[in-house]
């Protein structure tokens, strides 16, 4: 079965970073939102969210779910991305009390923004299947999860949305108001603070197809000490040896180069 607009409804978990924001622009039906937490974090995403919604012209609904602490040093809290899913399946069938009575509901789709390389144990499309499956078997909604993005890494999927090349202004301005980083700031004259994996990760896929973003930064991405980690580790084939997709690490030595600092 195809999922169109018509047989399905799709809900896509909407954070105001990169990822969320590409899969919401290449889905122009679907309902987005924001499920909040009580961190300053969330708090300072959701603003921003709020602001990257409003210039694509789209309305954000609004969640809150109660999240546990991360478990270990890697800040990995469990089932997080299941939390988000069951919170978007509620809205779908709210939104769906507004048509006809008696039209049944259609097939739930919620949608993440998850990529090739998230490592996250919920955030994987043999997670993604699963839960469909499961939150299908227990509950009254067919319901699908999924990432238009698992196939690829975060410098292809923007290389993918911008092969059309009328699309690189509007997505520039897209990206240069959408947020993901670790260590978000109130200063809302930078979309992150250029020293946090996440900043460094979007930094590499803007520069590596040739988006000029420095300065979009509250320090330089690339200049880092995040990122003079990263480059140690490039230079000395430590990430190869990690098995980093080849793709990154051709995007991250073409970023260092663009953005002069090698
Ligand atoms: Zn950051």
């Amino acid at each position: 079965m195809t999922d169109t607009p018509t047989t399905s409804r799709h809900v896509i978990l909407f954070s105001g970073g990169m990822d969320s924001v590409l899969a919401a622009y290449s889905n122009p039906e679907a309902d987005l939102l924001f499920v909040g937490t009580d961190t300053k974090q969330s708090f300072l995403e959701k603003e921003s969210a709020g602001g990257v919604a409003f210039r694509m012209g789209r309305r954000l609904y609004y969640r809150h779910t109660n999240m546990p602490a991360p478990v270990g040093s890697n800040a990995y809290v469990a089932n997080r991305n299941l939390r988000f899913v069951l919170e978007a399946i509620d809205l779908a069938r709210f939104l769906h009390r507004k048509t006809p009575t008696g039209t049944p509901l259609p097939r739930i789709v919620v949608v993440l923004g998850a990529l090739k390389d998230d490592r996250v144990p919920d955030k994987t499309p043999e997670a993604f299947e699963a839960m469909g499956e499961l939150l299908s078997l227990i509950g009254d909604d067919t319901v699908r999860v999924m990432s238009p993005f698992h196939h690829l890494t975060k410098g292809q999927m923007l290389a993918e949305i911008l092969a059309d090349k009328r699309r690189v202004e509007e997505v520039t301005a897209l990206l240069r108001a959408s947020v993901s980083c670790y260590k978000l700031t109130e200063n809302a004259a930078f979309c992150g603070c250029g020293d946090c994996p996440s900043c460094f990760r979007k930094a590499v896929a803007l520069l590596s197809e040739g988006i000029s973003c420095v300065s979009w930064f509250e320090e330089n991405p690339m200049r880092s000490t995040t990122a003079e980690g990263y480059r140690t580790r490039l230079e000395d084939g430590t990430l190869e040896a990690q098995g980093y997709e080849l793709d990154r690490i051709r995007r991250m030595t073409a970023a260092f180069i663009l953005a002069g600092s090698k």
